[in-house]
């Protein structure tokens, strides 16, 4: 086996975790949001066991994720977030992937084509979506459109007690009420979504995060299951004489002798330079601290409390970079930053090793 930085993904805290959201869903449907590569930890493993846990209804950004997702998913129903083009027409045709519709343009190139467009209303994001000033004409293009899904996007939905959630939820019912009749179902709910009550839950929900064991928003850690457990093995063990400094730019200057490893993992892989400095990462049940700046495919970690207290690490020590001990919520505020940006971008050259 190679000595080179691996992601351990647990299929059995997936399905827990889709598990739980489904649970709480209970009376709407719960589908799941899987682009960017099921946010960084892969389709090829995360499709199946969703669908294994009978999710029927998944949501992608791009038409090639969509195509990448039929080959694994024959039947399911995939929606495909940024709408279509003129010359993508006939791919949605071929794989039959469900567009969603969320410009005027979008909606000339489904109509009388059966596609089963999902339409998307533009509720208060303002970023995709149909906004107020079509809704009128919409109610025309309804019969000759086969539109299959009402859905919408909560902005807030990470901070329950922002006033935009009740008001993107009036917002919604009173589409729901106008258009419910034209599509067979209606959906507004993202993971926080979910989690807020049961009135934002309509009759499908399409989580993406907390299946991947992220919580919306960092501060507010939501306790689902540590998908991926990220590990990275030691390259050199050394003792670094106090007045020394660690790394590119000297950024850390140490103050007393230490135990320094080099691990395997760099902002290449996904360990972004922000985390230097400020992460800590998990051996032998000790939280180390990192030290220095993170460069491409390297990080330096303080060992010293660990070889004092237990034993000194050696070479070829895997190091726990983000899993259980450290969780991606951890990290993301650690980096100021959130659990989706860390996971999606996980480096490809990770080896991901299902278990
Ligand atoms: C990504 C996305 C989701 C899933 O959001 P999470 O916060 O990851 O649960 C749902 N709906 C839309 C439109 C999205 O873009």
């Amino acid at each position: 086996m190679q000595r080179r930085p691996r992601l351990i993904l647990s299929g059995r805290a997936l399905a827990s975790n889709y598990q739980r959201l489904s649970d709480l869903s209970t009376g709407s449907e719960c589908g799941a949001s899987i682009k960017s590569d099921a946010y960084g930890l892969g389709i090829d493993f995360v499709a199946p066991i969703l669908w294994e846990s009978d999710c029927r209804t998944f949501f992608v950004a791009y038409l090639h994720e969509g195509v990448a997702l039929r080959a694994i998913l024959p039947e399911a129903i995939i929606y495909v977030f940024h709408g279509i083009s003129d010359s993508e027409l006939e791919y949605f045709k071929e794989y039959s992937l469900r567009p969603v519709v969320n410009t005027m343009d979008d909606l000339q190139i489904c109509m009388s084509q059966h596609l089963q467009p999902a339409v998307h209303l533009d509720t208060g994001m303002h970023r995709l979506g149909l906004g107020e000033a079509s809704w009128d004409l919409l109610e025309g293009f309804f019969p000759d459109l086969n539109a299959s899904l009402l859905m919408s996007h909560l902005v807030c939905a990470d901070d329950p007690e922002h006033p935009l959630n009740t008001i993107q939820l009036e917002r919604f019912s009173s589409l729901v009420s106008r258009f419910s009749e034209s599509v067979e179902k209606c959906s507004l709910a993202n993971t926080a979504g979910v989690l807020m009550s049961k009135s934002y839950h309509f009759d499908l929900v399409r989580p993406g995060i907390g299946l991947y064991g992220g919580s919306p928003d960092p501060l507010k850690m939501q306790g689902f299951e540590p998908v991926a457990s990220w590990q990275a093995p030691v390259l050199q063990v050394q003792t670094i004489a106090s007045g020394e400094s660690i790394g590119y730019g000297a950024s850390y200057v140490v103050d007393d002798e230490v135990t320094l490893l080099t691990v395997a993992a760099g902002y290449a892989d996904g360990y972004i330079r922000s985390l230097g400095n400020r992460a800590q990462v998990s051996l032998d049940g000790f939280l180390l601290p990192v030290v220095g700046r993170v460069s491409m495919d390297l990080v330096t970690i303080d060992a010293t409390l660990l070889a004092q207290a237990l034993r000194c690490p050696v070479v070829g020590d895997w190091v726990e970079l983000m899993g259980h001990s450290v969780t991606v919520d951890d990290l993301a505020i650690a980096s100021n930053t959130i659990s989706y940006e860390l996971l999606t971008g996980l480096g490809a050259r990770l080896e991901r090793v299902i278990t």
